[in-house]
């Protein structure tokens, strides 16, 4: 059971071709496509580090302030000691200079209380320090890395969309030489799996989706009809040297 050639046979090498392109294509989209990403992504990488050294140094200018409020309280009250003192010297009876003792004792605790939490306080702002020169360097990183990527993108951009334009031509011209009916399918499926519309048969394996492909179907892809993966749908060549 011989089966004749169909009137016009389909190349396969035209085949191959278009696959080829196609996958050019979808590559170079994806390229294309990952610029504007990659763009987003180190700009959002800089805002964020802008952010968290802007953070730090409010956190920063939040407890000095602070600590400035508990000194200036602690000079008023060592003043209100100085002036209590004074008055102790003068203090014309018993009762008077025992309130002042009194009153001066509770100061002075209260202001050994405030000492120590300036203390405390000025050592959380230096350990604040070395956090402010890190995120420093961070954002100078991030930006540097930014410049970088704006580069690359700017110098790859225009290479991907000549070849683009070249391989959009190239495809053109190629689906030209597919006869008028194959081209018809061809354009289906192209329409239906885009970049995966066509796929390799190698020992009666479909490359697209893996499962066999009968001998006799295989026959005709040799025999240069249009044949279609029954599985996957891909339009099937056999590849060069096969
Ligand atoms: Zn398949």
């Amino acid at each position: 059971m011989s089966r004749s050639s169909p009137k016009e046979s389909v190349d396969a090498d035209v085949l191959r071709t278009l696959h080829r392109i196609h996958q050019q294509l979808a590559d170079l989209r994806e390229r294309r496509a990952r610029g504007p990403r990659q763009l987003r992504n180190a700009d959002a990488h800089v805002a964020h580090q802008e952010q968290l050294l802007a953070s730090i140094r409010e956190e920063d200018k939040a407890m000095r302030t602070a600590a400035d409020k508990k000194q200036l309280d602690l000079k008023a009250a060592e003043a209100r000691i100085d002036d209590l003192r004074a008055k102790l010297i003068r203090a014309s009876s018993n009762k008077e200079y025992q309130a002042l003792k009194e009153q001066i004792a509770a100061l002075e605790m209260a202001n050994s209380v405030l000492a120590d939490e300036i203390l405390e306080a000025l050592e959380k702002i230096d350990l604040v320090h070395p956090k402010i020169a890190e995120a420093e360097a961070a954002l100078e990183k991030a930006r540097e890395k930014a410049r970088q990527t704006h580069d690359k993108v700017e110098q790859e951009m225009p290479v991907i969309e000549s070849d683009i334009a070249r391989l959009e031509a190239e495809l053109k011209e190629t689906e030209a030489a597919l006869p008028a009916e194959a081209k018809e399918l061809y354009r289906r499926v192209v329409r239906q799996r885009g970049e995966d519309a066509l796929a390799a048969v190698e020992e009666q394996t479909c490359l697209g989706c893996y499962t066999n492909v009968p001998l006799n179907v295989c026959n005709q892809i040799l025999l240069g009809y249009p044949v279609f993966c029954k599985t996957c749908g891909r339009m099937l060549y056999i590849p060069e040297g096969a």
